[in-house]
């Protein structure tokens, strides 16, 4: 049963849903928790001992291309195995319900806003899909570029990054030879100009701004919804626990994401 207090949270927050006329989603791993890919912060979120702070940097890329391709191979296949769930698919139905009027940021790597706008479609080019579809901040870990030339994937590269760890070949670029790296933005690295200016005017015609699953300790993502704040939007948390986001929420449902999000959509 819900609890009567997060029972009245959810219906302010869908009626602000409701009632909004532009609204941007920001999403971070916690989204992706009950999918069973692991968060950062929380528990599982090590590898080999190993902080991911230590891996998801150019230096460490530097040092050892090994061990951080075969970081990578290890999250690919576990979200190889995962699917989208029942936020994300509500999330890519409430964007093509209303098409132009919403859009989904996200801080994750993992594909699973594209694979549920996928969902939708049945793997088709539509406009639902094309709706659906997520400013990925982040990058993707399942695309790769090269670190020599220009050449960077469109589409999940098919060459598996899986076998790194047993020894195999490290990933290459398809275009020069060299080596390829995944094609996400590591700590200290900047983001792609386009992605982010297109969050930020999603960010500044927004209405409402909605939070789901993020720590928000990673800039400059988690400066978007004091950014819509500022710009006089609504702003709902969803989040079992408190964030930075949680004093300017208009609305903050203290519940996992399969929990909240597909109620307040309503659809
Ligand atoms: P984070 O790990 O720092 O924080 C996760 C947040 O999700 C926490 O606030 C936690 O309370 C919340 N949470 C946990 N379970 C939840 C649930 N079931 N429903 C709703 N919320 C839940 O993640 P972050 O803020 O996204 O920042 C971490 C960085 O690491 C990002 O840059 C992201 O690119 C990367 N990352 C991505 C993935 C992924 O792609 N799935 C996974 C781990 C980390
Ligand atoms: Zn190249």
């Amino acid at each position: 049963m819900t609890p009567p207090d997060l029972a009245t949270e959810l219906d302010r927050a869908a009626a602000l849903v409701a009632a909004a006329h532009r609204i941007v989603v920001l999403t971070g791993a916690g989204i992706s928790h009950e999918s069973g890919v692991p968060t950062f912060r929380g528990p599982g979120g090590l590898w080999r001992e190993h902080r991911p702070e230590e891996l998801a940097t150019p230096e460490a890329f530097a040092n050892d291309p090994r061990l951080v391709w075969s970081w990578y191979g290890w999250r690919a296949g576990l979200v190889a195995a995962c699917e989208p769930n029942a936020a994300h698919l509500a999330l890519a139905r409430l964007a093509a319900a209303r098409a132009g009027d919403v859009r989904i940021v996200t801080q994750n790597v993992d594909g699973l806003h594209d694979r549920a706008a996928d969902a939708l479609s049945a793997g088709t080019a539509t406009a639902a899909r094309a709706a659906a579809c997520p400013l990925e901040l982040h990058g993707s870990l399942l695309r790769r570029r090269c670190t020599r030339c220009g050449w960077h994937a469109t589409v999940p590269d098919p060459a598996d990054a899986r076998t790194v760890e047993d020894g195999g070949a490290l990933p290459a670029c398809h275009a020069c030879g060299a080596l390829a790296r995944p094609d996400v933005v590591w700590f200290g690295e900047t983001l792609d100009p386009a992605v982010l200016d297109a969050a930020w005017s999603a960010t500044e015609r927004a209405d409402l701004c909605l939070v789901v699953g993020t720590s928000a300790l990673v800039h400059p993502a988690a400066s978007l919804p004091a950014a819509a704040r500022r710009a006089g939007a609504a702003v709902i948390e969803v989040n079992p626990e408190p964030t930075p986001v949680t004093p300017l929420a208009t609305v903050s449902l203290r519940c996992t994401a399969t929990v909240g999000v597909p109620e307040l959509v309503g659809v």
